[in-house]
């Protein structure tokens, strides 16, 4: 757990496709410490981290979307580099 993957179908360093592993730290909050909400609302978390291009070496900020609900905050992204193309979520 705690092992996400992201894909970055364009490059804006050399234009082809790559594939990242992150590192998603979630903070589990326990239900009944949620009063005002009890529904799982999922929201959509806008996060910008910076990539390295394996092909130019060269690094990119790119901005992707992660879904946490109120019981499973996420707490910290960490970018832990390339992911190779047999790797599985
Ligand atoms: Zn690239």
């Amino acid at each position: 757990m705690g092992t996400e993957y992201l894909e970055i179908p364009k490059c804006p360093r050399c234009g082809d496709r790559h594939r990242y592993k992150l590192k998603v730290e979630r903070a589990i909050v326990m239900k009944w410490l949620i009063m005002s909400d009890m529904r799982e609302r999922p929201h959509r978390v806008r996060i910008t981290r910076l990539f390295t291009c394996p092909s130019k070496n060269e690094d990119f900020e790119a901005t992707f979307i992660l879904t946490d609900t109120s019981s499973n905050r996420i707490k910290e992204v960490s970018v832990l580099g390339i992911a190779s193309e047999n790797e599985q979520d």
